[in-house]
């Protein structure tokens, strides 16, 4: 089976208790719960059983320590998770808003994240590598930015394959070198998963099916546009497939898209058909969502098929 690999933040998250806007005042906290954009996509991987590895960094901490164990101790290849020194592990406090946003307050560029870079350990991971997911958020800093075109080189060279997930916080685009990193990403990617309007960022199209046509013709082979609770739909050239989100009670939506992605590119990777994919996709999504903390909701392949059967019972 071909290994995974992906590249960024590795983080604890401590989130508000209550709805709200900002931290101006004291309030109940929970936390820490491990996170990170590519954390948690590469957990849901290694929890499908397909082999798989990150490359990242932590502090001296029980932050770090924390995510390091959980990753092991779920399948993930943590050789090629540094230690900084001196920095502290990465972290997010986040607080949903009344309206479903989120307000955020992130200690990633100065952390123990600022290591993340091709360290010898992060060498000897690409080179057992066959697909490279890259989340746009990781692409913070220089160092990051050129491991990452470090190691779309070599898993290309060998005939690997990429995916990328934008993942676009508005912060990023303020970011020197961003829009290039971001481009180069998409030069090389084979399927794409953006997050529904995300890909208008990448287009010169006005509308999804141009931006969609216009995107293939440029040569990335399979397109998925993640839809939150309306589902999720997959694009290639010899057509589409759609299917619907599951009825689920959404207690906290971080992690949703990571673990979603997760599931359809090791499926993708396994060869199976696209509705098929997208199936156990959303099913990965809507586990993710019903659990407090964004790595909580990671699911087994037996948890996910125990979910469809309940679903297909209900429906
Ligand atoms: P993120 O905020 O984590 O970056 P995203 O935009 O990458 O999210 P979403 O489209 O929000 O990804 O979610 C990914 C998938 O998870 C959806 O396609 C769907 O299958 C599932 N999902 C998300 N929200 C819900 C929900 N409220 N109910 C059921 N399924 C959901
Ligand atoms: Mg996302």
């Amino acid at each position: 089976m071909g290994k995974i690999i992906t590249i960024g933040e590795i983080l604890v998250e401590i989130m508000a208790m209550e709805t709200g806007n900002g931290f101006k005042t004291a309030i109940p906290l929970i936390g820490p719960f491990a996170s990170g954009a590519p954390a948690i996509f590469i957990d849901q991987v290694a929890k499908l059983g397909q082999p798989c590895g990150i490359i990242s960094a932590v502090g001296q901490d029980d932050f770090g320590a924390l995510n390091v164990e959980r990753l092991r101790r779920d399948g993930v290849d943590v050789s090629a998770i540094g230690m900084h020194p001196t920095a502290a592990t990465g972290s997010a406090f986040v607080r949903y808003r009344p309206d479903g946003n989120r307000d955020f307050i992130f200690n990633i560029k100065h952390s123990a994240c600022s290591a993340i870079g091709l360290t010898p350990e992060a060498e000897k991971l690409i080179e057992t590598a066959n697909h490279l997911h890259i989340m746009g958020s990781a692409l913070v800093s220089e160092g990051i930015i050129s491991l990452i075109r470090a190691a779309i080189a070599h898993i290309k060279a060998k005939g690997g394959t990429i995916s990328f997930d934008p993942n676009i916080r508005k912060e990023i685009f303020e970011l020197p070198g961003m829009r290039a990193a971001l481009d180069h990403a998409l030069q090389n990617t084979d399927l794409f998963m953006p997050s529904g309007p995300e890909i208008l960022l990448f287009s010169k199209a006005a509308d999804e099916k141009e931006a969609i046509a216009e995107l293939l013709d440029r040569g990335i082979k399979a397109i998925v546009v993640k839809r939150g609770a309306n589902g999720a739909s997959y694009f290639d050239s010899a057509g589409e497939a759609f299917a619907p989100a599951f009825k689920v009670d959404e207690v906290d939506p971080t992690g949703a898209g990571d673990s979603f992605g997760a599931a359809f590119v090791t499926c993708w990777l396994r060869g199976m058909e696209p509705r098929k994919a997208l199936i156990i996709a959303n099913a990965t999504g809507a586990r993710a969502v019903g659990v407090k903390g964004p790595m909580e909701g990671t699911s087994t392949m037996a948890e996910i098929e125990a979910f469809l059967a309940k679903h297909r019972e209900t429906a």
